[in-house]
């Protein structure tokens, strides 16, 4: 077999997972990360059942592990402390939650062990006659395999000829990674509900907390950073003591944003991660969806030379389960941001018909099935 390459434009979790996943399968790969270094925001990232499969065949995840946190438990209690939800956490659902740094580290270095070559400060600007790319710099890049990963406003996928679109959602959220496990003594994740207004809160690793605030953008209130902890208080007086922890914090702010994209294969080009099918994080599945995505990609590959027919297999196979969980994903947010006060009754018993239905359960958390939905075993590659 002659030596086949691959260029990537994105060096996040979706670039170099892929990187990864082609290089240990012999390839010779060029990852290009517009920024100055690989590197993440200060937040928390749960990866869950589908991702875990994924690290632990890329031999990531026992190094990953110490520094992260296996959950137990994830519970959605209302304002006044009432549980209204709770799920065990384990098999299909196991879950670990990492600062995001730890993980785009454990990824950066198992590509580069791989024989992945990572080039910073490389913004890609283009497709180029679906056989290269272009960078700022104007070099053309040729390869059998382009790989666009490059996030919800990808230049790769905007410089081709189809539909896709990234549109911003009128929710937004601000997340902080914080010191200590004060406010998270058990291991287990808990969601606080008030009106439109959440809060999540999570150990993220032996000795961090991370927590997430949303809120809906016209909650102008809500929206200020620093956060006004008198406010937030006031909304969720059983967490008050973590309000004014996190009025000292660091924190950035996003809006909830969602990509449309026609198709994720044209020829030789594979649109991957945030780039096809970024999401609202309501349901923790961005990156998982992302991994399970590049593994399926090296899968196909693996499988054939012809790599147009394996990049359009792959998203023949794979992708239901991404626009299915992006459509739930966009559900879950209309319904935490849009819900009518005056229906507010009416709220604990569609939490719980979601805690307790199985098949709406499962079909809205159909990802953290993984690939054996796509019929992929990944216990045999
Ligand atoms: C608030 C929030 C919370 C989330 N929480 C979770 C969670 O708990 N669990 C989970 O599974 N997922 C979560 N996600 C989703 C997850 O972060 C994404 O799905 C994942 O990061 C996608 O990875 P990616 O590599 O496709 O894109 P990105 O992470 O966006 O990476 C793209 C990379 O490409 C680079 N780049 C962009 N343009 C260019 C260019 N033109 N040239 C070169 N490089 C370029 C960027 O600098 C970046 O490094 C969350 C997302 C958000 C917004």
């Amino acid at each position: 077999m002659s030596l086949r390459t691959a260029e990537i434009a994105g060096g996040g979790i979706g670039g170099l997972a892929t990187a990864a996943l082609l290089a240990r399968d012999g390839w010779r790969v060029r990852v290009h990360e517009r920024g100055e270094q690989i590197r993440e925001i200060g937040a928390g990232i749960y990866i869950k059942n589908n991702s875990i499969e994924v690290l632990e065949r890329l031999g990531v995840f026992e190094r990953l592990k110490p520094h992260g946190l296996q959950l137990h438990k994830a519970e959605i209690r209302f304002a006044d402390g009432s549980l209204r939800q709770q799920r065990t956490l384990a098999g299909l659902s196991r879950v670990h939650v990492f600062a995001r740094q730890t993980l785009i580290e454990g990824l950066r270095d198992a590509a580069l062990a791989a024989g992945a070559e990572i080039i910073t400060n490389s913004t890609v600007t283009e497709a180029v006659n679906g056989r290269a790319i272009r960078t700022a710099d104007g070099r053309t890049h040729e390869a059998d395999l382009i790989v666009a990963a490059d996030g919800v406003g990808s230049a790769v996928r905007n410089s081709l000829p189809m539909r896709s679109s990234f549109r911003i959602l009128p929710t937004i959220i601000d997340r902080f990674l914080i010191e200590g496990r004060e406010f998270t003594p058990e291991d287990k994740t808990v969601e606080h509900w008030s009106g439109n207004r959440r809060i999540g809160v999570t150990p993220a690793g032996p000795n961090q907390t991370y927590v997430y605030m949303v809120a809906p953008e016209r909650d102008a209130i809500a929206r200020q950073l620093p956060l006004d902890v008198r406010d937030w208080s006031e909304r969720f007086p059983k967490l008050a003591g973590l309000m004014a922890a996190l009025g000292r914090a660091p924190s950035t702010q996003f809006n909830y944003g969602v990509v449309d994209c026609e198709k994720w294969a044209m020829g030789r080009v594979a649109i991957l991660g945030d780039a096809a099918h970024g999401l609202p994080p309501t349901l923790g599945q961005g990156a998982g969806l992302t991994l399970i995505n590049a593994y399926a990609l090296a899968h196909f590959l693996r499988q054939t030379q012809d790599v147009p027919a394996a990049v359009a297999q792959w998203e023949q196979r794979v992708r239901f389960i991404s626009d299915r969980t992006q459509a739930w994903a966009c559900r879950y947010d209309w319904f935490t941001r849009q819900w009518p006060t005056r229906l507010d009754a009416m709220r604990p018993l569609i939490t719980w018909a979601f805690g307790r239905i199985r098949y709406l359960n499962e079909s809205m958390r159909i990802a953290d099935q993984g690939l054996r939905l796509a019929g992929i075993d990944m216990q045999r590659g």
